[in-house]
């Protein structure tokens, strides 16, 4: 029996993982006592991981055009289709769309061949449908996407501020860590500020259920009783930052009277005033946010109204006093590190800055370099529905389940002239419409790096043998590389060798402006690569082992070094409920499954918590539609359908509705809640939102 290290393959805390293997299977999984990010402790779904691999329903072999081929006539095939697409129509009628699934050094050759040497930009993922409104509320406040703080912020800090976030379910590992610190230290205190009352509830101090939407009302309420209660920090806003009173004027146009914001919030008074003056009063309070704040149409001014609070106070980068984004894919930080975002470039360098094209150019000797961002998610599918996009390659990601208006979705890819997914598992909805199939490897299998909520850099390592032909993403994409002609830049034999390229890239031509620097891991051998501790970036010479938290003594990494407050103005939900329409509907997550069930499915246990779709509604609200608990009801929109089983919740406001992510139309064809969702998105992340649908509610 073999026991090797590595780490999870879920959400974004990154736990680290002992897996055990017997006869080349995966016999059991325990937490690793020595990983910084759950020191031995896992949930449920971590837990499970050895019941949920194997070679089973595993795609095993290539196809091309629904036979089976080799790899040689598979890559063959998609070379000259691609090449011809290209040649007729051009760079910009070709398109990646990535996964925070995939490992930093898969998306880094995927992001060099298409940015430098097939000059499109228009490579995007699926992180754009969670953690981009944070991207960009990071760059406007801070100059670059860095999350102050660190993992040990939520032992130390006095006060917690969950926005938008279900950690309880969604980030389980790292709620428990922070439940233990409110055991031991019982003057902790936790909010939890999220329309629903959810299982993150249960341990808070004080729950503000905010009518949906409203956060960015809050979070300048909270800045003008800041103001008002001699609360900022007069030094640090003088000293490191820029912009307030624009920020302050903004913010004036929210209610200052907490009574008026009360009602406007729709929100007991009290409560509200109970939290600014535990807010104004604890030096060190620590703000988590996640979905509930990224996946709206004005999601990056939310990200932004609450760095303004904390920037305000000067409560960044101090043990148990920051803002703190909880990312929720397991490599999500890693993509955006190689810019796996349409508007990003590698190493956190960016298309408005010609100096970064130019730089990350001649570092890749790049014979086609693009030069502006490409199209962002929702834009990328329009582009291949009006025919501007005609070769698609999606990577490790379902988006005819995990998209908006997923119809919509359906008919764009089926308009594709060369549609390629490469994919671990034999049937997701999306590899259905595939021209050509390629298998790829999957956790267990892979060999590379991912990087955590807190910047962490861990290592996950192969431990299982691929299934049938099944290769990793990194060579399937130097394959095709190859076919085109571009041997040389694609040479690699090992993961290693490109985690080196992407750590020299960072460091090429850094003067110590651009925040992801991985100088001090430029000189990794194979063997230090294989051995390679968890460590969090920034890593240089001034932080030989890493960095844990940024910013407390400013030092920004905008041009003047100063943060910036970003004013405010909030706005309504796009998404506007009507009189045929008149429910509000709520998506995510729930405790036991992950993405779209493709691995969590598999595993009894973890079907047991919630067995088949659903949707929580309030007793009263479900008494006057005549529906019970375990009834079946169906939502309608223009979009589409969704039916589920009626579940009660008093932790439900009346007049919304909650349904879970993670059904397919492999289980029905009503039971994909993204149908219901249009695709409206925030106008400077790109990001959809995805939390505040409106549908029609009707008892089956
Ligand atoms: Fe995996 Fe997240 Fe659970 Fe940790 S908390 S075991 S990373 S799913």
């Amino acid at each position: 029996m073999k026991t090797l290290t590595s780490s999870c393959p879920y959400c974004g805390v990154g736990c680290g993982v002992l897996p055990q293997v017997e006869a080349g299977r995966l016999i059991a999984i325990s937490g690793d006592p020595q990983h910084p990010a759950n020191f031995g402790k896992l949930c449920i779904k971590g837990s499970s991981l050895h019941e949920t691999t194997g070679p089973e329903l595993r795609l095993l072999q290539p196809k091309v055009d629904g036979k089976t081929s080799s790899w040689d006539e598979a890559m063959q095939s998609f070379s000259t289709r691609l090449k011809a697409i290209r040649d007729e129509h051009g760079p910009g009628s070709i398109a990646m769309y990535l996964s925070g699934q995939l490992l930093t050094e898969d998306y880094y050759v995927a992001n060099k061949l298409m940015k430098g040497f097939l000059a499109s930009s228009h490579v995007d993922t699926n992180s754009r449908l969670c953690m981009a409104s944070a991207v960009a509320g990071h760059k406007r406040a801070f100059g670059a996407d860095v999350v102050p703080g660190c993992y040990e912020d939520f032992e130390l800090a006095d006060l917690v501020v969950l926005v938008g976030s279900n950690a309880a379910w969604n980030h389980p590992v790292l709620f428990q860590r922070l439940l233990a610190a409110k055991h031991a230290r019982p003057n902790m205190r936790l909010v939890v500020i999220d329309p629903r009352r959810t299982a993150s509830c249960e341990a808070a101090d004080l729950h503000l259920p905010i009518r949906p939407g409203t956060d960015a009302q809050l979070f300048n309420g909270l800045l003008l009783q800041l103001v008002e209660r001699g609360a900022l920090d007069l030094e640090f806003i003088q000293n490191h930052c820029e912009g307030f009173d624009s920020a302050f004027t903004a913010a004036l146009q929210t209610p200052s009277d907490l009574h008026q914001l009360a009602f406007e919030l729709d929100v007991n008074p009290s409560s509200l005033t109970r939290f600014v003056e535990w807010f104004t009063g604890t030096e060190r309070t620590l703000t988590l946010f996640s979905q509930g704040v990224n996946q709206s149409s004005s999601g990056t001014d939310k990200v932004n109204a609450i760095l303004n609070c904390h920037l305000a106070t000067g409560r960044l980068g101090k043990p148990g006093s920051s803002a703190f984004s909880l990312t929720g894919q397991p490599n999500a930080m890693g993509g955006r590190e190689v810019g796996g975002l349409a508007n990003q470039l590698a190493a956190h360098m960016d298309f408005n800055r010609p100096e970064d094209i130019d730089r990350v150019a001649r570092f890749w000797q790049a014979p086609a370099m693009s030069q502006s961002e490409g199209y962002k998610a929702i834009e990328l599918f329009r582009a291949i529905d009006r025919g501007e996009i005609k070769a698609l390659w999606i990577m490790a990601t379902n988006p005819l389940v995990s998209m908006p208006d997923c119809e919509f979705v359906r008919r764009a890819l089926s308009k594709c002239e060369l549609l390629v997914v490469s994919e671990s598992m034999a049937h997701t909805d999306t590899l259905e419409l595939a021209h050509i199939q390629l298998p790829a490897t999957t956790w267990g299998e892979k060999n590379g790096t991912v990087t955590n909520s807190e910047r962490r850099i861990s290592r996950q390592r192969p431990f299982l043998a691929p299934p049938g032909e099944a290769r990793h993403d990194w060579q399937i994409i130097c394959h095709l590389a190859q076919a085109l002609g571009f041997d040389q830049a694609f040479s690699y034999q090992h993961p290693h060798e490109i985690f080196l390229e992407h750590a020299r890239l960072s460091a090429f031509e850094n003067d110590g402006r651009r925040a992801f620097d991985l100088s001090g891991l430029c000189h990794l051998d194979q063997t230090a690569y294989d051995a390679l501790e968890p460590i969090q970036w920034p890593v240089n010479a001034a932080h030989p082992k890493g960095r844990a938290r940024l910013f407390a003594e400013g030092d920004f990494f905008t041009p003047n070094r100063r943060a910036r407050f970003i004013p405010v103005t909030p706005r309504a939900p796009q998404q506007t409920l009507d009189p045929e329409h008149p429910w509000r509907l709520n998506t995510g997550r729930i405790r036991d499954q992950w993405h779209t069930m493709t691995r969590t499915g598999r595993a009894a246990r973890l079907l047991q918590h919630r067995p088949e779709p659903f949707i929580e509604i309030h007793p009263l609200d479900a008494q006057a539609q005549g529906l019970d608990n375990e009834s079946l009801a169906q939502l309608r929109n223009p979009q589409g359908e969704y039916i589920g089983r009626v579940r009660l919740n008093e932790g439900q406001r009346p007049g919304e509705l909650f349904v879970p992510m993670h059904w397919t139309r492999q289980f029905s064809a009503q039971a994909c809640c993204d149908a219901l969702i249009q695709p409206v998105c925030d106008p400077i992340s790109g990001q959809p939102e995805s939390k505040q649908g409106c549908v029609a509610l009707q008892p089956l």
